[in-house]
């Protein structure tokens, strides 16, 4: 097992600069996911870190040792990929063996870590079938299971549950993590999923354009974004967006965004006159008859053990969730009540929180 660090690593391919002065450690035996929308360039620094591309600028360490000039061999790392890369004419034990025959590794060797790796995924009863006769959640296990058998310094997984169903991918979710916890491998694992990001990691390292906007625990990242795009990011529905001004006198600063008024925090860093962004997570907003800010409703939504509201406020639209279901009809007029302590103050220039 080993910490990874990477040093103002930047990438470009051709012309095209995708990712500059990339900064941050991994420590040892710890799950960090790299998080982020399509493009972001998760994927092209998960390949630098395994030697599937050059690293041209700055330095990758892994264990302390320097990663650049270091053949992807040689490097102990195993990667699980988004298409599983299963050899479909082998069968599921030589699949999950293939590395450690390659190492002519003894006969009786490989079958105990084959069938060590198939007790932990629950392969047992699939080791003498063909790929094909897999399911998607058996064929990704396998995937796993041929990482595993290397005994790595660190995993790397690019997006591994993308080709699976909701239902299938939280379960796997919880199986990829509880075998961390079991084997305590560095890890480092690609998704643009919040969800996954949020129940799996230990640190979510949330990138834009090549560049980080923040790295935290998911409970940072969640209950302080460091800006307006991790605000957006994370969350589900998507955090409200209010554009206003802060009024008031230090101490007794309020929010103002058309006729809607929203009193902070005493000891908010914002500055009267200051123009902000407001976010407001549709969690944080209680919904009643006779909170002190009126809103009407325009949508309700039932999932069952929610109810999902689209309101308005002076023409402005915002989104609410209530626990279990709501009466509501859209046209009517109801009370919203938001806690200070939850609103989340953004600079309308820069985008960065202001406390
Ligand atoms: P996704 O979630 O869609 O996989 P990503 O965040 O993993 O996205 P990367 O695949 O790392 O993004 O790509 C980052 C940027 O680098 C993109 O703009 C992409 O078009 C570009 N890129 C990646 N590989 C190459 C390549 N071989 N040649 C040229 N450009 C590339």
């Amino acid at each position: 097992m080993a910490s990874v660090e990477y040093v103002n690593v930047g990438k470009s391919f051709g012309a095209v600069k995708v990712m500059e002065d990339i900064s941050f450690t991994i420590s040892d035996q710890k799950f960090v996911v790299l998080l982020g929308p399509s493009g972001c360039g998760k994927t092209t620094l998960l390949r630098m870190t395994a030697g599937l591309e050059t690293i041209a600028d700055g330095e990758i360490h892994i264990g302390g040792k320097r990663m650049n000039n270091v053949h992807p061999r040689d490097r102990d790392i195993a990667m699980v990929f988004q298409n599983y890369a299963l050899y479909p004419t082998l069968k599921v034990f030589d699949n999950i063996a293939f590395s450690l025959q390659v190492r002519r590794q003894s006969k009786d060797e490989v079958k105990k870590q084959v069938e060590w790796a198939a007790e932990l995924l629950n392969l047992t009863p699939y080791l003498a079938r063909y790929p094909k006769e897999l399911s998607g959640g058996q064929r990704q296990r396998v995937a796993m299971g041929r990482a595993l058998v290397r005994h790595p310094q660190v995993f790397l997984f690019d997006e591994p549950l993308s080709n699976l169903d909701a239902k299938l991918r939280g379960q796997m979710r919880y199986e990829i993590r509880r075998l961390h916890d079991r084997l305590q491998t560095t890890t480092i694992y690609v998704t643009h999923d919040q969800i996954e990001a949020m129940t799996m990691a230990d640190e979510i390292v949330v990138m834009r354009d090549g560049e980080i906007e923040q790295i935290g625990t998911p409970e940072e990242i969640y209950d302080r974004p460091a800006n307006c795009f991790v605000a957006d990011f994370i969350g589900s529905p998507s955090i409200n967006f209010l554009k206003g001004e802060i009024q008031g006198t230090a101490g007794q600063q309020t929010f103002h965004a058309g006729g809607m008024v929203l009193p902070l925090p005493a000891q908010t860093k914002a500055e009267p006159g200051q123009k902000v962004t407001c976010g407001i997570r549709p969690v944080d907003i209680a919904v009643g008859p006779d909170g002190p800010v009126k809103a009407e409703v325009v949508l309700v939504e039932s999932t069952g053990a929610e109810s999902h509201l689209l309101l308005t406020i002076d023409g402005q639209e915002i989104r609410a969730v209530a626990q279990g279901r709501l009466r509501a009809r859209p046209g009517d007029i109801c009370g919203l009540s938001i806690d200070p302590a939850t609103l989340h103050l953004f600079d309308a220039g820069s985008e960065q929180r202001i406390n």
